[in-house]
This record gives C-alpha cells, structure tokens and sequence, in this order.
C-alpha cells in the first residue's frame, strides 16, 4: 500500500532501540528521509545502516534545553522542512509510590514530557509551513492508572492532554497531532522486567511472560513493528481526518472507554 510518504522527512526521537527503531526501519521503508535522536551515536549509526533512505543522526540527551531546539534546527537544516515529528524517546522508573525519590520524579518528566513539549513547540512553525503532523507515543498507564507505575502514568496522561491541546490548535494551522497508547510490547525494558519477575518468582523468561499476559488479560506481549505500523497510517494522508486521536495499540488490555 502507498502511503504517499516518500521523500518526506520524519524526526524520531529515542531512536536508537525498541520501539524508535522499529518506528525508524518502517518509515524509511515507506521512503521517509530521517533525523534519529537518542544519546548514543554508534546505536543510531547501526539504525541508520539498517535503514533504505537518507539517515541523520543526532547525538543527544533530550531532557535539557538546547538539545530538542537544537534538534530541530539540524533537521531543518539538513533537510529544508520538516514533514513529522515523532515524539517517543521515553523511560519512568516503576515503584511504590513512597518510595520514588524527587529525583525520579524530575528526570520522567524530564524526558518524555518536556522533550515532548519543547521538540513541538521548536518543529511548531515547520510543521505548519509543510501541513505536517506529530504523533506521540505515549502508553496504556495515562488512561489506567497502576500503584507501580506512578511516574509513568502520570506523564502519559499529561502528554495525552497535550496532544489535545496541540491538535485543537492544530485545526486551525493545518498541523496534525495524533497519539500511539502502546501496551505491553516487546523491547529491551519489557525484556528486563520479565528477567527481574522471573528472578523474583524463580522462575524462566518465558514462563514469566506467560504468567504476565494471563494477569493482564492479553493473549500476548506486542511487537515493535506493530507500533511502527500504526505510525505511519497516523502520520500518512490516509490518516488525514485524525485530529486528536488516540489510538490503543494494547491487544486489548484497556477496556475502558
Ligand atoms: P527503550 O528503553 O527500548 O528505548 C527508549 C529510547 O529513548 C532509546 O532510543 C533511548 O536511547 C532513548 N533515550 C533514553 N533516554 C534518553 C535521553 N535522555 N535523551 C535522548 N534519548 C533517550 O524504550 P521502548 O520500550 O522502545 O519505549 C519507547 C517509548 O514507548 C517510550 O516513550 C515508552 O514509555 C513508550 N512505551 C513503551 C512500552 C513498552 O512496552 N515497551 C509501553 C508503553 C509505552
């Protein structure tokens, strides 16, 4: 299927690994030029090299200004426009809530709310010179809370705020901004969670993971390429009358409307 992407040109932030990569490998597949952001080079060289089209990387720890304004301006330098912005370099530390420290509390918000923020507000004025479109990946826990994932959901559910709030504005700019809610999906820190819960419970990987979707209800974890996929229906013209969408993206976990 085309979806009318090629020659565009995305910004994937924490692209580096899991979701961001798969983001980044579907998307060149689709003839998207790239910008890839995370903190280490050699990883964005290696997403680079597995990617068909132009790849840029860029360097960065996201969670402090210059670096999002900074990453944007290479962008548009590089590039002359910028046609999507992909906002999901992300990681909040799970815990009891009496236990998360100040700390944790300011470094979640750090980097998946304020890089959230600041990368829109700098691609703002691009995006609405191209007509382009933002999507954000965000996550199940900012629609259902849970006592272990308080920094998590709490940042979800602001930044799924957000996306309301930039695509109410959007309307009236002709910029898009969608969101991606995705459930349990297979990367590095699933695959780390699974090794800590088999740990504690004695028991393998894969019976942990068994043990998990049974408790979640889901018949089984998701793949990066399936969040990757939703992507690039969002930030294409067959998407062209999402305004503030949010799309779960779970196997059914969230059962709420
Ligand atoms: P991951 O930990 O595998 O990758 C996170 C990416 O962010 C990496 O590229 C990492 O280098 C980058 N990153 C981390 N700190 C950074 C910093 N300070 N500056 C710049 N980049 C930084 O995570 P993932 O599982 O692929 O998740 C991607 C996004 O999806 C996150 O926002 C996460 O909250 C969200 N999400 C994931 C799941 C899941 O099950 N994997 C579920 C719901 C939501």
């Amino acid at each position: 299927m085309n979806l009318d992407l090629r020659h565009k040109v995305a910004i994937i932030t924490g692209a580096s690994r899991g979701i961001g990569r798969a983001i980044a490998e579907q998307l060149s597949r689709e003839g998207m030029r790239l910008v890839l952001a995370a903190r280490s080079r050699e990883l964005l060289e290696e997403v680079a090299a597995s990617c068909s089209t132009e790849v840029q990387a860029f360097p960065a720890d996201l969670r402090m200004e210059p670096s999002p304004r900074q990453l944007i301006d290479f962008a548009v330098q590089r590039f002359g426009a910028i046609d999507l912005l992909v906002n999901n370099a992300g990681a909040t530390k799970r815990g009891d809530f009496l236990q998360l420290t100040e700390e944790d509390w300011q470094d979640g918000f750090a980097l998946k709310f304020f890089s959230t923020v600041r990368c829109s507000r700098a691609a703002w004025p691009h995006l609405v010179r191209s007509r382009g479109t933002i999507v954000n990946i965000v996550g199940i826990g900012g629609r259902t809370g849970s006592a272990e994932f308080a920094i998590g959901g709490s940042v979800n559910a602001a930044i799924l705020n957000l996306t309301k709030v930039l695509a109410d504005r959007g309307m009236k700019e002709g910029v898009r901004v969608n969101a991606i809610n995705p459930g349990y999906i297979v990367t590095d820190r699933l695959n780390a969670r699974l090794d800590h819960f088999a740990e504690e419970h004695q028991t393998t990987r894969e019976e942990a993971a068994w043990k998990l979707t049974q408790g979640y209800g889901i018949p089984r974890f998701g793949e990066p390429a399936e969040i990757a996929a939703a992507v690039a229906f969002l930030a294409s013209p067959m998407a062209s009358y999402c305004q503030g969408a949010i799309l779960d993206v779970d196997g059914g976990q969230t059962r709420t409307l």
